[in-house]
């Protein structure tokens, strides 16, 4: 069977974290519209991953729809209905990663502390080294900040199995989020594939996340 997409881009993550990128920085000229090479990615923010760079992408060969954690929000799937329907993507990719802030805090802790809570300012000021300041509002919008579901864990702390636990469960949240959408077709002759990824921000490498498999408990 031929190479998805995914793989021979699984293959440049491999090189990059041998310290051999491949992704080429220069202005490539004009280009058509199309993600030449088909695909869509969601990945966080962070600002230690550069999404080009860790699968050797091009300039013009894919979508790339970043947030706080890579989730799978209203907007991601808004923009990946948009990329598979209208410009052609077939291959979506999702990548978390270690060290996520998003395992740090919970929507409720932090939206406390957006209004004003004295203990939540405390426990978030404490937990980023930074003086929290409280707007002391509340507010309708974001209705959810999609920390990741399971016990919190200090900011940045050292990869460790609970926290491989909690992104896996979020990566396979986030891959049926997209898999169960009636508008992402996942048959047929206009099917999309969707696998996900954590990468691991000390070795530069990804690590593909099975599915289905189990995804989160609320204790
Ligand atoms: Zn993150």
């Amino acid at each position: 069977m031929a190479q998805s997409i995914t793989d021979q881009l699984l293959s440049n993550n491999k090189q990059y974290a041998a310290g051999k990128p491949a992704h080429k920085p220069g202005y490539p000229g004009k280009q058509p519209i199309q993600p030449a090479r088909h695909v869509a990615v969601v990945a966080c923010m962070d600002a230690r991953l550069d999404v080009e760079d860790l699968l050797g992408l091009q300039t013009g060969e894919a979508h790339i729809i970043r947030n706080a954690g890579g989730v799978v929000t209203d907007d991601a799937i808004r923009c990946l209905i948009i990329s598979h329907h209208l410009l052609d993507t077939n291959e979506i990719i999702l990548v978390h990663h270690t060290r996520c802030g998003m395992l740090a805090f919970t929507d409720d802790l932090l939206k406390a502390g957006l209004e004003g809570d004295p203990a939540a300012e405390n426990l978030l000021g404490k937990a980023t080294g930074r003086k929290f300041v409280s707007c002391k509002k509340c507010a309708s919008t974001p209705a959810q900040f999609h920390a990741f579901r399971g016990a919190i864990e200090p900011l940045d702390a050292p990869r460790n199995d609970k926290m491989i636990e909690r992104l896996t469960w979020d990566v396979r949240r986030s891959m049926s989020k997209v898999l169960n959408h009636p508008w992402l077709p996942t048959s047929g002759a206009d099917a999309i594939t969707v696998r996900g990824f954590i990468y691991d921000v000390d070795t530069g490498k990804l690590e593909e996340v099975k599915y289905p498999g189990p995804m989160g408990t609320f204790g």
